[in-house]
C-alpha cells in the first residue's frame, strides 16, 4: 500500500515536472526569432543615434514596430536564416525587400497615425505595409508584378486595415485619394505628378529619386495647406526601379 503510494507521488511528481519543462521549452521555442528581431532593433536605435543628418528621428514608436513585426514571415524560405539582418534581401522577380533601416527611416518621414490614409507604391513583399498598418493608418498599397501583389495580400489579411491592388502605381489610387501620407517603394526618374496630386494638403510623400543606376535620393516631399511644395533631401538610397507605362 505505502509502496504504491510512494509510486503514485513519485509519477505524479515527474509528469508535473515534465509538463513543466515541455512549457519552457515551449515559451522559448514559440519565437525562435524573438532574439535576432531584438539584437535588430538594437542595431537600427544605434545607427539612428550615429545618423545626424537626415533630419527625422526614428523614435521609439517605429522600434518598438520594427520590434514586433515578424520580418522573417516576409522573406522567402531560402533567406530565412537572414530575416533580421539589416540589409535588403531578394524576394524573387528581381525585387527585394528593403533594408529595416531604410523601412524604420521611411516609416518616420511619413509619420502614420491611427486612421490617417496612407498609400504605398510598390508592395513587394508585403513588410513596410504591416509597418505601417501597425500604427492605425488605413493603408492602401499597390504592386505591379501580380505574383508579388498576390502572395503579399496573403501574408498581410491579418490586418483589416491594408487593402491590397495589383496595378501600375506611378498613377496612384484614385478612388482613394487624397491620401496624407504617400510612400513610395521604388525609384522614380522624378517625382510622379499623379502621386502629388493625391496628395492631401499639410501631407508627405517620402520617395527615392534618381537614376536606377547610380545612387538616388530619398526626398520627403511636403504639401503645405496652400498646396505649395517643399522638397528635402534626405540621404543617398538605393531601390529598384519604379516601372510601369509612364
Ligand atoms: N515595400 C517593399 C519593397 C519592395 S521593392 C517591401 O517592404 O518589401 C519595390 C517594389 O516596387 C517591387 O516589388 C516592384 O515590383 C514594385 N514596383 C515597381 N514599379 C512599380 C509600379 N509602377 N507600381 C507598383 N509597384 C511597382
Amino acid at each position: 500500500m505505502r509502496l504504491s503510494a510512494a509510486i503514485t507521488r513519485y509519477v505524479r511528481h515527474a509528469a508535473w515536472a515534465a509538463m513543466l519543462a515541455c512549457a519552457v521549452v515551449a515559451a522559448q521555442e514559440r519565437d525562435p526569432y524573438a532574439a535576432p528581431r531584438r539584437a535588430l532593433v538594437a542595431e537600427l536605435q544605434a545607427q539612428a543615434r550615429e545618423d545626424t543628418g537626415s533630419l527625422t528621428r526614428i523614435d521609439r514608436e517605429v522600434l518598438a514596430v520594427i520590434g514586433r513585426v515578424p520580418r522573417h514571415l516576409y522573406v522567402p524560405k531560402a533567406e530565412l536564416a537572414d530575416a533580421y539582418e539589416n540589409r535588403p534581401l531578394g524576394i524573387g522577380y528581381g525585387q527585394t525587400i528593403s533594408q529595416p533601416y531604410i523601412v524604420a527611416l521611411m516609416t518616420a518621414l511619413a509619420h502614420p497615425g491611427p486612421g490617417q490614409k496612407i498609400l504605398e507604391v510598390g508592395t513587394g513583399s508585403g513588410y513596410q505595409a504591416a509597418v505601417l498598418a501597425e500604427f492605425g493608418a488605413d493603408v492602401h498599397t499597390i504592386e505591379i508584378i501580380a505574383p508579388l501583389a498576390t502572395q503579399a495580400a496573403q501574408r498581410l489579411r491579418p490586418y483589416r486595415n491594408v487593402a491590397t491592388r495589383t496595378g501600375d502605381g506611378y498613377y496612384g489610387w484614385k478612388e482613394q485619394a487624397p491620401f496624407d501620407a504617400i510612400v513610395v517603394t521604388a525609384a522614380a526618374s522624378s517625382i510622379p505628378p499623379p502621386l502629388l496630386a493625391q496628395l492631401k494638403p499639410g501631407g508627405r510623400m517620402v520617395i527615392p529619386v534618381g537614376s536606377s543606376f547610380f545612387t538616388q535620393t530619398l526626398l520627403l516631399v511636403q504639401k503645405d495647406e496652400q498646396g505649395r511644395v517643399r522638397t528635402r533631401q534626405i540621404l543617398p538610397v538605393r531601390f529598384v526601379p519604379l516601372t510601369g507605362g509612364h
